[in-house]
């Protein structure tokens, strides 16, 4: 079976193109950004090894498994992770809470900045990548993410602190930014069947998906310099409510931003200079 043969068959079963390119550079030993050799080799045979290690990865695929546990490795901001199923997946979506927060801390020098459930890192490495001048801690209270993470930062060569805890439980101090992915799925939400290979630690937060928005909520002004941010990923319905959880708690400046599907996908607040 050709190169070419192989994909189709994949698109027969009804994998996505591009997942199909992905598993079979993987199944061939060869970097997943190399999609033009397949190009290129559409009329190379695959030698039976390759061939059946390709089928098996497409079976997977074909019964929920992210590519990115497949391949071991997803693209976030520009950073190669390492990712496998101790961790969630980052997605695209979550570049937009990184650029926000960029955003904040620009004209600030040497920030202080926590990642609160950072799973596989992407956000505080993401931004230490940024700004190189950040001490940028990262926060998970799962022992497996931080390995997770820890491994991407030596990898990376990115300076970040790691502490295990729940939020900011284990953490001391004020900082300019909280930055935080945290999982905002609601307990009772058909999606999660979709997500059943990813850590549901890492999605499901409660009835309403908001508790742990909440106790974040609650967490955050007792480690917040004056003028610091709290910035929140969150769902495509919780927009209102999260602003209502900041206004409330005596954030300032409370606003939303949208991810690349044009939803209301992050909210974040200004904690006030005085007071
Ligand atoms: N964005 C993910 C999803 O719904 C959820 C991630 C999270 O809970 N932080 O697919």
């Amino acid at each position: 079976m050709t190169i070419a043969q192989a994909l189709a068959e994949a698109a027969r079963r009804g994998l996505a193109r591009l997942d199909a390119q992905l598993l079979l550079l993987h199944a061939l030993g060869r970097a997943q950004d190399d999609r033009a050799w397949l190009l290129a080799h559409d009329d190379d045979a695959l030698d039976a090894k390759a061939l059946g290690s390709f089928t098996a990865l497409c079976e997977r695929r074909a019964a929920g498994e992210p590519v990115a546990y497949l391949v071991g490795n997803k693209e976030f901001f520009g950073l190669g992770l390492q990712v496998d199923a101790r961790v969630l997946v980052p997605r695209p979506d979550t570049e937009v809470l990184v650029e926000w927060a960029l955003a904040v801390l620009e004209g600030r020098s040497s920030p202080s900045v926590v990642d609160l459930g950072t799973g596989s890192g992407a956000i505080a490495l993401a931004i230490k990548h940024a700004r190189a001048d950040a001490k940028v801690t990262a926060v998970d209270v799962s022992p497996g993410a931080l390995d997770v993470a820890r491994a991407n930062a030596g990898r990376l060569q990115l300076d970040v602190r790691f502490i295990q805890g729940r939020w900011l439980a284990a953490v001391e101090g004020r900082f300019d930014l909280l930055a935080s992915n945290p999982p905002y799925v609601a307990e009772a939400d058909e999606h999660l069947g979709a997500l059943k290979h990813e850590p549901r630690m890492a999605l499901a937060s409660g009835p309403d998906g908001l508790d742990d928005i909440r106790a974040i909520v609650a967490q955050a002004p007792g480690h917040l310099a004056p003028g610091g941010w709290l910035l929140l990923e969150h769902g495509w319905d919780q927009a209102a409510a999260v602003r209502g959880l900041l206004s409330a708690a005596g954030f300032t400046s409370v606003a939303s931003r949208r991810d690349l599907a044009g939803i209301e996908r992050c909210s974040g607040g200004r904690w006030p200079e005085r007071g």
